[in-house]
Formats: C-alpha cells, sequence, structure tokens
C-alpha cells in the first residue's frame, strides 16, 4: 500500500486529526542536514519514483473514505527535480481532487505552482518550509531551491486563493534560532499572505546530527551539549531541554502574533504555547 494511515510510528505527540500519508517518491534530493530519513530509506538522498504508482494508489483508494485526508508527503518532497519531468505528484493529485479528498501539501519547491490548475479544484493546503532567509540556507538544506523562491511560490499560491501555511520547522539552536533570523522568516510569511506558521525544534538522531555538525561546525560543541547532556531522550529521538525549546517556540509564537500570523507548534507537548486557532498540519483550512 502506498497510502497509509498517518504515522506509523505512533508519536505519542503527534496531534494531527485522523489521515492518510502518500509518498509518490522515496528519497529526497534536499538532503537537508536535519532530515530524518536517513535513518530508515536506503540511498536517502537520490529521489526516484514508487513503482506503478498510478495503478496502486487506485487500488489503495478503494479502502480509503471519501472526504479523508492525505497527506503528501512526509519522508520525501513530492516535488523533487524529477517531479519536472515525470508529473507523477501532478497525476496523483488529480485523481485525489477528482474523488474529493482533502488534501495537505508540504514542500520546499515552487514547481508546486505548476499544478496550482488542480489544486485549486479541490480543498488543499499548501505548507511550504521556510527554516531562514538568505544563502545560509545552503548549509542547512543544500539541494533545495532557494527560500526566497519558495516565498514566490506562497504568495503565488495565496494569490489563487489555496490557502498557506510556513513551517518554520526544525528551529536547530544557534544555527537558525536568532531572533532576528525568525522574525525575517516570519516576515515574510505575512507579507505572502500565510495564514500560520508551524513551528518545531531539531530533533536529533546519531546519523542526521552528524550532518548538521560537519555542516555547522562551529556549533557543533554546543549541540551536542545540548542534545547529548542536557538533552531528553524521547521515542526514538533526542530532544534539546524542554526549558530551551519552551524559550525558542515563545520566541516563534511571540514573533508570530506581532505579525498577526496564527501559531502552532508540531510534536514539542509543550502546554500553553499554541494559540489554539491552528492545526500544525494546516487541517483547520480543510
Ligand atoms: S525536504 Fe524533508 S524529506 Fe526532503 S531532505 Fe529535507 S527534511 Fe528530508
Amino acid at each position: 500500500m502506498y497510502i497509509r494511515p498517518f504515522d506509523p510510528w505512533g508519536n505519542p505527540l503527534c496531534t494531527c486529526p485522523r489521515k492518510y500519508g502518500l509518498n509518490p517518491y522515496t528519497g529526497c534530493s534536499h538532503a537537508c542536514a536535519y532530515c530524518y530519513i536517513t535513518s530508515y530509506i536506503r540511498d536517502p538522498f537520490n529521489p526516484r519514483p514508487k513503482d506503478r504508482l498510478v495503478r496502486q494508489i487506485m487500488r489503495d483508494l478503494e479502502s480509503v473514505p471519501r472526504g479523508s485526508i492525505i497527506s503528501l508527503s512526509n519522508s520525501s518532497d513530492p516535488y523533487t527535480p524529477p517531479e519536472g519531468r515525470l508529473k507523477l505528484t501532478r497525476e496523483v493529485l488529480r485523481i485525489l481532487v477528482d474523488r474529493g479528498y482533502r488534501i495537505q501539501i508540504t514542500t520546499k519547491s515552487p514547481l508546486v505552482v505548476r499544478d496550482l490548475d488542480i489544486i485549486r479544484r479541490g480543498r488543499a493546503v499548501v505548507q511550504m518550509t521556510v527554516t531562514m532567509l538568505g544563502p545560509a540556507y545552503k548549509r542547512l538544506e543544500p539541494g533545495a531551491p532557494p527560500p526566497e523562491a519558495r516565498l514566490r511560490a506562497l504568495r503565488a499560491i495565496a494569490k489563487s486563493g489555496v490557502p498557506i501555511g510556513v513551517r518554520l520547522d526544525p528551529v536547530v539552536p544557534h544555527v537558525n534560532s536568532d531572533p532576528k533570523r525568525v522574525e525575517e522568516v516570519i516576515r515574510a510569511a505575512a507579507d505572502v499572505g500565510a495564514d500560520h506558521v508551524v513551528a518545531s525544534t531539531y530533533k536529533a538522531k546519531p546519523d542526521n546530527f552528524r550532518r548538521l555538525r560537519a555542516s555547522f561546525p562551529e556549533y557543533g560543541e554546543e549541540l551536542r551539549r545540548i542534545y547529548w547532556e542536557e538533552g531528553e531522550f524521547f521515542h526514538g529521538q533526542r530532544y534539546a531541554p524542554r526549558r530551551l525549546r519552551r524559550e525558542l517556540m515563545g520566541l516563534v509564537r511571540e514573533t508570530a502574533e506581532k505579525y498577526g500570523l496564527r501559531f502552532v507548534t508540531c510534536r514539542e507537548g509543550l502546554e500553553g504555547l499554541d494559540d489554539g486557532t491552528a492545526r500544525c498540519d494546516g487541517s483547520h483550512l480543510l
């Protein structure tokens, strides 16, 4: 099955409504330093289409009730470069919209704009991840399109009437947690017409931590202390200490409030931070 109940790992901090997940591709060339797929996908940064995707999806949909929420994608970006040529995500969207499913798209690619003709016909929300502005993003997300291009795409999507959210996700202590950097992202999110900002802190696993440390050696020792000495192990990942997570998420919330955006955290388990008007997967807009 390619369409599966969301979060097969059953993270107890997940607050998403019941929904399904679908990855048209295996692997993702954005190669983000913080990405966790490297712990369970072979050849993780090489996106390749799923075998007989459309045929299998048609079969899977026979047991997915119409109107269900289907999220694209959670273990790969649905718009990595092969999609420009293969148009598989586009075909999947057409199938889902024609059958009345509700769709969540999460991406870092402006290529999503190509499919607005289909997306705007259905019930859909687009969330774009923007962790920082400027050329420094290349150290964090070396294969992903520039954040400024993502923001231009978001503006076009919002103008077409499709609701959008920005994911400042993850916030990595020191790397993109500076208040000025956070404000740049949130100001830009408000400027392009975002409904909400979703934020979470970086969660460490040995493999993504090695890459992050190699990309940001100047913060390597400090990050090691935060995650491996002071932090806590939870559900297969290392979390920064609660006090620090609350401080970082509090900063994003205050800044989102300043720009009139709704705010919600994702898998933090920090009470009293979310403003209660948004869901982290954008499902409040579907
Ligand atoms: S876009 Fe997502 S799936 Fe792709 S490399 Fe980055 S974190 Fe991983």
